[in-house]
């Protein structure tokens, strides 16, 4: 009784969030204010992928040549570096997952994954942002970062055709489980994160 009333008060008290949406719709940067203000591990696959290949490891040789194309990386290379990234912090409060999952197979293995640990998805929240100010924002952030993959219109497009084939089909995987919400992506950064904060506010 006591350990049940332990695992509903974990369900209630923990946040897990999927912040979703296309590549350069403002992800990253909405995932470090809202990770602050919630007090969350903010998990971004690409930068994980990223630092690997700084790193040189295994996994970023692997990853390297996929992401330089705007491929997605194979789904059990990421799925496992996703548990493993998630495993390193066994006392967080939640966690915001940033570009993950991707694929339906992720989101599948997502789900059951944090049930195993007693967890689950509250919810996932899309930043929309229309393709050609993506494009323009995905080419500035080129510039100033040197992102092999923002510098140049056909990777970038084919990031598009990736995300339109394969993880656009997650909202309604997300919508069937009354947990997808859409928030206009666009304008100023304060705005932006405050429609974030109402949206989890109102529904946690
Ligand atoms: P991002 O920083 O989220 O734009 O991701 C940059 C690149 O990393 C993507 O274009 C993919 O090549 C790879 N990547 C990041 N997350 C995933 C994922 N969940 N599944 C497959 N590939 C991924």
């Amino acid at each position: 009784m006591i350990l049940g009333i332990f695992v509903i008060y974990i369900f209630i008290k923990m946040i897990n969030l999927i912040l979703f949406g296309k590549p350069g719709s403002g992800k990253g940067t909405q995932a470090e204010f809202v990770k602050n203000k919630y007090d969350l591990i903010h998990i971004s696959t690409g930068d994980v992928f990223r630092y690997n290949i700084s790193k040189k490891t295994d996994l970023g040789l692997l990853a390297k040549s996929y992401m330089e194309k705007g491929d997605l990386v194979p789904d059990n290379v990421t799925i496992k570096m996703l548990e493993a990234e998630v495993n390193k912090s066994p006392n967080a409060n939640g966690f915001i997952f940033d570009g993950f999952p991707r694929t339906t197979l992720q989101a599948e293995i997502l789900d059951e994954f944090l049930l195993s640990n007693e967890l689950s998805i509250t919810m996932t929240i899309a930043l929309e942002v229309d393709e050609n100010i993506l494009i323009e924002r995905l080419i500035k952030r080129g510039k100033d970062s040197g992102r092999v993959d923002d510098q140049d219109r056909s990777k970038i497009e084919n990031r598009f055709d990736e995300y339109n084939k394969k993880t656009s089909i997650l909202i309604n995987y997300y919508k069937s489980q009354n947990k997808f919400f859409q928030i206009d992506g666009t304008g100023g950064i304060s705005e932006i994160s405050e429609r974030i904060y109402n949206v989890i506010d109102s529904n946690i």
